[in-house]
């Protein structure tokens, strides 16, 4: 029987605005605790949303990145780590839904859109660092099963994964540039955490250090034997870039939103003057910068939905580029409106923990956003592709 789609697209954008009241009243206990949102992450499965991108065929909703990028963005107005946890498992997703074998994709994605998998990311690697397209742990070809062992440092809610889709070199022998994508069923993984997530920011993600071992059918391998790298300009990355931008611009947007709120009631600090200069610049600067990152946002998201419908590759020096450009322009612009705004508010509101806005939790995790993807990669990569794009074509 084919399941019946759980969370229509056209609906994510209502469903994650009926969850953000929830996440926003748990946001604070997580980010104190560093505890994984586990309550959230069951009202994500209970909603269907963890389906979204699951085409309806096998009863997920059918969703694209333009559904994805208004329901992170919302979520994140509730709980960052949260929206990044989901923003993060839909990534997987995109993945498996576009380059998985046949088998593996019927097997699977009926049961993603029915919430009962929520897949982590394995791609950072001890020795190599971020470097996305390189793995040293090398797969062994065991008859007709592949054996994984992989040292994983940064698991987002990696405990609480059901699955992990995992970069690993294609065998002892190859290079450390032909990389193979491979998911791990969580029952059929032996995982042992260790060390312990207590970062700045981004508490509540739980990105915990893991060893993971396995023995998977080759048929889990996605987008073919040693061509990662396919897989992630096609899918990954643009998902990511995209998915994550929305999450860091959600939670500035909310922040900025609150500060209004706050300057326009009884309750404002005293010290804060909305009528002078000097709070109506920052003011007016830190929309700008909302707004900045809005229209990119929208614009490449439209334009990798755009190439999608068309069928068209999005591996050109122009889409990689403008794909970048969101990603770093958002991590540095969402970073400083929520920095502006705590220097707006001065020390009681936009400094204590106990501030009813909570702009020092904001700036702590957004701090995380130039690193998760390094910044500083993405902005050589970039200068590099603008040397192959003579046109210079604009977003
Ligand atoms: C909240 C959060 C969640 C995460 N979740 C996951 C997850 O689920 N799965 C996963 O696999 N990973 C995850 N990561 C890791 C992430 O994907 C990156 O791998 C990691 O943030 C990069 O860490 P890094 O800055 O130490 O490494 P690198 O990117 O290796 O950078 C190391 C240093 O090299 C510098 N550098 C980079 N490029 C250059 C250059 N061209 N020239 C000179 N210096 C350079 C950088 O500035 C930096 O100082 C997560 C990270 C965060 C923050």
């Amino acid at each position: 029987m084919t399941p019946q789609p759980t969370a229509p697209a056209s609906g994510a954008a209502d469903l994650a605005a009926g969850l953000r009241p929830l996440f926003a009243e748990r946001a604070g206990r997580v980010d104190t605790a560093g505890d994984f949102p586990a309550d959230n992450l069951d009202a994500l499965r209970a909603s269907g949303l963890m389906g979204l991108l699951v085409p309806t065929g096998y009863g997920g909703g059918g969703g694209g990145v333009g559904d994805l990028a208004e329901a992170a963005r919302i979520m994140a107005g509730g709980c960052l780590s949260t929206a990044m946890i989901w923003a993060m498992h839909c990534q997987q997703v995109d993945a498996l839904v576009r380059h998985a074998t046949p088998e593996l994709r019927d097997e699977l994605l009926p049961r993603v859109a029915r919430g009962e998998v929520y897949i982590a990311s394995v791609t950072t690697e001890a020795g190599k660092g971020g470097r996305l397209t390189s793995a040293e742990a090398a797969l062994e070809h065991t008859g007709a099963t592949l054996a994984l062992h992989r040292d994983a440092p940064v698991v987002t809610g990696g405990e609480h994964a059901d699955g992990y889709l995992v970069t690993m070199r294609e065998a002892p022998d190859a290079p450390d540039s032909r990389v193979s994508l491979v998911y791990a069923d969580r029952d059929l993984t032996k995982t042992e955490v260790y060390g312990s997530w207590n970062a700045l920011g981004m508490r509540g993600t739980r990105s915990v250090g893991m060893r993971l071992s396995a023995n998977v059918p080759v048929r889990n391998v996605v987008g073919g034997p040693g061509a990662f790298r396919a897989v992630a300009t096609d899918s990954m990355i643009a998902v990511g870039h995209i998915a994550w931008a929305a999450c860091w611009l959600g939670a500035a947007q909310s922040a900025f939103g609150q500060v209004v709120s706050l300057l326009r009631s009884p309750n404002r600090p005293r010290s804060v003057d909305p009528r002078s200069d000097l709070t109506t610049e920052r003011l007016g600067r830190t929309r700008m910068d909302l707004e900045l990152v809005g229209a990119y946002l929208h614009q490449v998201t439209a334009e990798v939905a755009r190439h999608r419908e068309q069928g068209l590759s999005i591996d050109t020096p122009p889409v990689q580029i403008h794909l970048n450009t969101l990603k770093v322009t958002a991590a540095e612009l969402t970073y400083a409106a929520v920095d502006r705004l705590v220097q707006l508010c001065g020390l009681s509101v936009g400094y204590s923990k106990d501030s009813a806005v909570p702009l020092e939790r904001h700036l702590r995790d957004l701090r995380s956003a130039a690193l998760n993807y390094s910044n500083d990669r993405l902005l050589t990569a970039t200068g590099s592709l603008a040397l192959l794009d003579r046109s210079v074509r604009l977003a």
